[in-house]
């Protein structure tokens, strides 16, 4: 069956290969969950890999095969499969237990280990091909009522987790109630994070570069949150319209780290989720005040990459909601669509180009044989 794969480390070497079609019982004790892919979402992790920036093929294989953003139809289970069913939707999630106490005990997002297991990202093959097998403990049932927008599920699982730490954390304060939000980014990441905070019925501020008008920033608006571009406020500005509870970094952008800090509010948490791949270096940090506002404020600031299970579940749950709340608006998310596997080449020039891009995904369905 065919594949999107790269050579990793090696610029631009995506290409199609062939891969041996997988079985249900290439799955001990009867756990396989087969499914044939329908949709796959790809993101800047994805344009990365094959910039050989990042990414790892599994051990004695020469290509990774792309695609860690799943959404399939399964076709087969295994005997001892009890939470899915042939035609029930699914997405698999993306990493997988590898050395350590916590990938032991199910928390492979939160390993110590330097070596960690990622479909479609490092060591492990993804989706980005016609069928797939896994365990039933990483196949994540999707309802029909979203199978429209089932392929959103990978990234808003990272949106679930980062705002999951955040309620964690503040376990520490007994009663936490949190009014104001800001999201920094209105990318795809930023704009679902937004989504989940309003499902949970904060007040939020998306606070993103571009001006308005613009797209992302009627998305924002469409779902009661309130888009900000930085040329019209500051963080420092939107700190003194009120105490910032939360803060969800999403735009990788570093420098606007040390910001977030000073700004966060008084006994607040600030996540970061973006991704820096290059070695910037931030002058005009203003350290004197950093170090006095957390320290009088008592802020916590915390990373959160991947996501567990649990995350994934509720993840299922908030687009229910959003679906529900705001029937139409996650499909607008789905903004560039890539015709079957075949048509790779288009799929890294719109990563490289479609600056307009929400989520580009590839509907692996279309033009495809499925022998
Ligand atoms: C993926 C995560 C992954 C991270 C680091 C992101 O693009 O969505 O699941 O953990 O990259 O590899
Ligand atoms: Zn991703």
């Amino acid at each position: 069956m065919k594949a999107i794969a790269v050579y990793p480390g090696r610029p631009g070497s995506i290409h199609l290969t062939d891969l041996k079609a997988p079985s249900v019982n290439d799955v001990p004790e009867g756990k396989g969950v087969l499914a044939r892919i329908l949709q796959v979402g790809v993101d800047a992790t994805d344009r990365e890999i094959n910039n050989g920036e990042y990414g790892a093929a599994p051990a004695g294989s020469d290509v990774l095969v792309l695609g860690h953003e799943s959404f399939g139809q399964v076709e087969a289970v295994g005997a001892n499969v009890t939470s899915l069913q042939p035609g029930d939707y699914v997405v698999y999630m993306v990493r997988r237990p590898g050395e350590g106490f916590y990938d032991s005990i199910g928390y492979q997002d939160m390993t110590t280990s330097d070596t960690y297991f990622e479909r479609g990202i490092s060591l492990r093959h993804g989706y980005l091909t016609e069928r797939v097998v896994d365990h039933e403990d990483y196949a994540i049932r999707v309802p029909q009522g979203i199978r429209h927008v089932g392929v959103l599920l990978e990234p808003t699982s990272v949106a679930e987790k980062a705002i999951r730490q955040a309620y964690e954390i503040q376990r520490r304060l007994g009663i936490w109630k949190p009014q104001r939000a800001v999201v920094l980014g209105a990318g795809p990441l930023g704009l679902i994070a937004t989504m989940a905070l309003r499902v949970r019925g904060l007040q939020v501020v998306t606070w993103a570069l571009p001006q308005k008008p613009n797209r992302n920033a009627e998305l924002v608006d469409a779902i009661g949150a309130r888009y900000v571009s930085a040329d019209d406020m500051t963080l420092e500005q939107l700190a003194k319209e009120g105490n910032i509870d939360l803060i969800i970094e999403a735009t990788g952008y570093s420098p606007l780290v040390f910001e977030a800090m000073e700004f966060l509010g008084r006994n607040g948490v600030l996540v970061l989720t973006g991704i820096a791949g290059g070695d910037r270096q931030a002058d005009m940090v203003h350290a004197d005040h950093i170090l006095q506002s957390c320290v009088l404020g008592n802020k916590v600031v915390v990373g959160s990459v991947n996501a567990a299970r649990t995350d994934f579940e509720r993840g299922v749950a908030d687009l229910v909601m959003a679906e529900s709340l705001w029937p139409g608006w996650l499909s607008r998310l789905l903004t560039h669509r890539v015709d079957g596997l075949d048509n790779y080449a288009e799929m890294i020039r719109l990563l490289t180009e479609a600056r307009d891009a929400i989520k580009i995904w590839v509907d692996v369905s279309a033009n495809g044989s499925y022998a």
